[in-house]
């Protein structure tokens, strides 16, 4: 279905520059933007109607940091450590995983995602051995209609080396730029903080390349001060870089960040349970640096921004109640409203990826457009506070209807052009194959792995020895 949709009667939440709500008005789609916002719009005959009254119209929620390959794990890891994760996937297990495997766990994250009313996905993939398994997770991505932005990565290869190939600057040529499929291509790797810098030569390739790298940083134990002294150092931190978490840092790192414009991508689900360090929002906003929101990975956690928003919410008042009771305080008014984590999920992820198309709800914009409305639901009604409404009350099962850019990908309650019980195979097939490489023992003992006595809590990359005595009991 395409053409023009109209979207009749919901309370608009447009996020412009000016935040403006909008109680019972229409939102009319032309093509691939946004062609009118008001009351009572007239519109083109054969016009598709979608009734929103009672439900909220908002932008399509935007992830900036979603390891999609892992998917076909879902929930596998659900009382991990982050230093587990590292063991199973690092050190002991990614290494197993086809490009059949990457593909069947992309293809399911990224329909999770569109259900969820996530339009955009930054697939930050780090399984990538080979262009083998690029090209399968670029195929998976390509076979979805919503927005990825590929981030190449491998934990089983230093980035100096796999950046350095002529098979990843043939895939570069093959699949990124232009008109191509991919909304976007990203080098994601992490900086461990060796003084040697062994990670220069992938920031070079990302330089002469004029793509953005991603990074996870600021995770106890893996990477920190060190590794953003670095990049500052070697003029490698730009407007452009994302910081994964971005937590356990310290002041002086976080200068560096908001002196160079970049911005961070909370995952606070994540980093309550993993151990990268405190959702850092409470820090982010201290020192101006701007904030986008991510899930991570399905190994623990669900692929929408329902939960982000809340848990992201919950964590920062968290904090601020705890200092203030430390110091015998009250604290009477909240600083981090529901507004502000509905913008990182939406506007927020959009200026991190240099997007000024998508994010808001505005004449000529992109049409990602979420719908949340749920009449057979008692949590529907009534609707006072709109954004209250977005994070505290509503959730994935809410989200009736998505459009990305003008296309209708779920209608009703219900996807449009998903054929799950084909993904569901491929997601069997792949399970199969890991249950058969770890046999039956190490694939129980997976949920909860040893931990070996060296190596891994000094960090989980296995191209340098370096390490911090900061996470050491130094
Ligand atoms: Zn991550």
């Amino acid at each position: 279905m395409s053409g023009s949709i109209v979207l009749r009667g919901g309370t608009v939440l447009t996020l412009d520059d000016a935040r403006r709500v909008l109680p019972g008005e229409d939102v009319l789609v032309d093509g691939d933007r946004i062609a009118a916002i008001g009351p009572a719009l007239e519109v083109p005959a054969g016009t598709t109607e979608i009734d929103a009254t009672g439900g909220i119209v908002m932008p399509g929620m935007i992830d900036t940091h979603r390891h999609l390959w892992q998917t076909a794990m879902r929930g596998y890891g659900a009382d991990w450590t982050l230093t587990q994760y590292f063991v199973w996937y690092y050190l002991e297990w990614g290494k197993v995983f086809r490009p059949e495997d990457i593909h069947a766990g992309n293809l399911l994250g990224a329909w999770e995602a569109l259900e969820a009313g996530v339009t955009t996905t930054v697939d930050w993939s780090h399984g990538l051995q080979t262009t083998g398994h690029a090209d399968a997770a670029a195929d998976a991505l390509e076979a979805v209609p919503g927005r990825f932005v590929l981030a190449y990565g491998n934990i089983q290869d230093a980035p100096a080396n796999w950046t350095a190939t002529r098979e990843f600057r043939d895939f570069v040529s093959r699949r990124t730029g232009g008109d191509r499929g991919l909304e976007g291509f990203q080098l994601a790797f992490d900086v461990t903080g060796d003084p040697a810098f062994p990670e220069k030569p992938a920031f070079e390739v990302a330089r002469e390349l004029g793509v953005p790298v991603t990074t996870h940083a600021g995770v106890w134990g893996a990477t920190g001060d060190d590794g953003i002294r670095l990049m500052y150092d070697h003029g490698f931190m730009t407007p452009e870089t994302v910081y994964v978490h971005g937590a356990s840092l310290s002041a002086d790192s976080y200068h560096r960040i908001a002196a160079t414009g970049g911005s961070v991508s909370v995952s606070t689900e994540s980093e309550q349970s993993a151990g990268q360090g405190y959702p850092p929002t409470w820090a982010l906003r201290k020192y101006g640096i701007p904030v986008s929101l991510s899930m991570d990975t399905s190994v623990w956690w669900s692929g929408d921004l329902f939960s982000a928003m809340r848990a992201t919410l919950g964590a920062d008042r968290s904090r601020e109640h705890l200092e203030a009771h430390a110091k015998g305080e009250t604290v009477t008014h909240a600083a981090l409203r529901a507004e502000q984590v509905v913008e990182w999920a939406t506007r927020g992820g959009a200026a991190a990826l240099g997007r000024s198309d998508i994010g808001s709800l505005e004449v000529g914009k992109k049409a990602d457009v979420v719908l949340l409305k749920n009449d057979d639901s008692p949590a529907s009604f009534p609707l006072l506070n709109p954004y209250g409404h977005v994070v505290f009350q509503a959730q994935r099962g809410d989200v009736h209807t998505v459009l990305v850019g003008g296309r209708v990908v779920k209608r009703d309650g219900k996807l449009v052009g998903a054929d799950l019980p084909a993904v569901r195979r491929r997601v069997e097939e792949t399970v199969g194959h890991l249950r058969a490489q770890l046999g039956e023992e190490a694939w129980r003992q997976g949920m909860n792995p040893d931990v070996p006595a060296a190596k891994i809590l000094d960090n989980p990359y296995t191209y340098t020895d370096y390490q911090s005595d900061r996470t050491h009991g130094g």
